[in-house]
């Protein structure tokens, strides 16, 4: 199976998986139903690792569906941090 892209003028893109050189030049949008054409991109062939490749597929994602979070991040050590990251330990004190 391979992973075809499709855009949509007014509603951005959408994938398909079908099987290599079964590609449709247009599908319809899944939002309106209009003509969504192919878009042609690099294939997605690597060597890379699964965990390097998990992590390409989740930053090109945030273009699109970006994180919502319900609160901040938990607050970092303090001390705790700057006692850990020797790099802290050279900034100028006040
Ligand atoms: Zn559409």
């Amino acid at each position: 199976m391979a992973v075809y892209i499709y855009r949509c003028a007014e509603h951005g893109t959408t994938e398909e998986s079908r099987p290599i050189g079964t590609a449709a030049a247009a599908v319809p949008c899944p939002v309106c139903g209009s003509s969504a054409l192919r878009c042609y991109t690099a294939p997605r062939l690597s060597l890379g690792s699964s965990t390097r490749r998990a992590l390409i597929d989740a930053t090109e994602r945030t273009r699109d569906e970006p994180g919502v979070v319900s609160a901040p991040p938990p607050r970092s050590g303090g001390r705790a941090d700057m006692r850990r990251n020797p790099a802290l330990r050279r900034l100028p004190r006040p």
